[in-house]
């Protein structure tokens, strides 16, 4: 079985391929000639999530998923939110991102955030969402050079490690997207199982 995993991001690629059973094979946006911006304008993580599945499968007539994720952070009410990608502006680069977090949170000692990935699926002319959060804390400075985004600020409850210090494995154990891909492989399962 095929299914695009609506993005082009080759970290998020990396972290799901390893989680997804081998049966299924993982086609990325440019495996099937899709190199436009998909669209993700609601003002919801899951919002974006079901837009991006929605806008593959009418355009490109493929059965998919696609994810949305966002950093929360308590002292900033939420924010970056669904903003996250473009929390220093439209140039959406992880450095600037992660730099004027650093800086919002300066002298703030409460440094409680969340990780909260929604994947929307799109199957069989049906939709679905799984969602998976981690809380940790920001640090104060960038640790590590794994991952990718805010990786290197962010500190999963229960760790001594950011997740840019962090192997593959251990991130997707205890990260956000690993949470919901192992619910929506759960369901690819039963699907399979019961044959439909
Ligand atoms: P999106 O889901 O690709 O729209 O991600 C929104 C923002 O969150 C982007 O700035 C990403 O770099 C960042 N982001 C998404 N997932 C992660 C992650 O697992 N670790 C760190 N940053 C992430």
């Amino acid at each position: 079985m095929q299914l695009v995993f609506a993005t082009n991001n080759k970290n998020k690629i990396k972290e799901v391929q390893t989680l997804i059973p081998k049966d299924i094979q993982l086609l990325s946006l440019k495996d099937i000639g899709c190199f436009e911006e998909v669209p993700e304008t609601q003002n919801t993580i899951e919002g974006n999530a079901i837009q991006k599945a929605e806008y593959i499968k009418t355009h490109y007539g493929y059965d998919c998923f696609a994810d949305d994720t966002g950093l929360e952070v308590d002292a900033l009410n939420g924010a970056p939110g669904v903003f996250s990608a473009r929390y220093a502006g439209e140039q959406r680069s992880a450095i600037d991102n992660t730099n004027k977090l650093l800086n919002e949170l300066k002298n703030k000692p409460n440094r409680n955030a969340r990780f909260k990935t929604v994947m929307a699926l799109q199957f069989d002319n049906k939709q679905y969402t799984f969602s998976g959060i981690c809380k940790g804390e920001i640090t104060s400075e960038k640790h590590g050079k794994k991952g990718f985004g805010y990786d290197p600020v962010f500190k999963p409850e229960g760790e001594k490690l950011t997740f840019a210090q962090m192997d593959l494995q251990h991130k997707n154990r205890i990260g956000h997207r690993g949470k919901a891909v192992v619910k929506l492989v759960d369901f690819l399962n039963e699907l399979s199982k019961k044959n439909i």
